[in-house]
């Protein structure tokens, strides 16, 4: 893996995880430490990738308001407020985005206003 601070492809990979599970590197260029989240979108963002994608997927492809998704999550037991899921939506969208707009052009007209300033 790639160093997110000094771009130097000789990193070792440690043998302990974050408290979230996430696998640990570190550099030998900068002797930083970092995980497969940092320097990503995905940093700092506490919940795992595997439930927030999902959400944001739902919110943009079956145009729930932020209110409804969230009680919605809440019935599953998932406790989100809203303005979390905006957050995430902020944050991934765009990726979402140009992931759907490179796969299926079709798609992409769905998204088109989150790439679009
Ligand atoms: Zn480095």
């Amino acid at each position: 893996m790639m160093c997110p601070h000094c771009c130097s492809a000789k990193t070792m990979e440690r043998s302990d995880r974050t408290a979230h599970g996430y696998r640990l590197f570190r550099c030998r260029g900068c002797g930083r430490r970092f995980n497969e989240r940092t320097g990503s979108v995905l940093n700092r963002l506490q919940p795992p990738t595997d439930v927030v994608f999902p959400i944001v997927l739902w919110r943009l492809r079956m145009k729930l308001s932020l209110r409804d998704l969230a009680e919605i999550l809440l019935l599953c037991g998932l406790v989100f407020s809203h303005e979390a899921i905006r957050d995430w939506e902020a944050r991934l969208a765009p990726l979402l985005c140009a992931s759907a707009a490179g796969a299926r052009p079709a798609a992409a007209g769905i998204l088109t206003r989150y790439t679009s300033k």
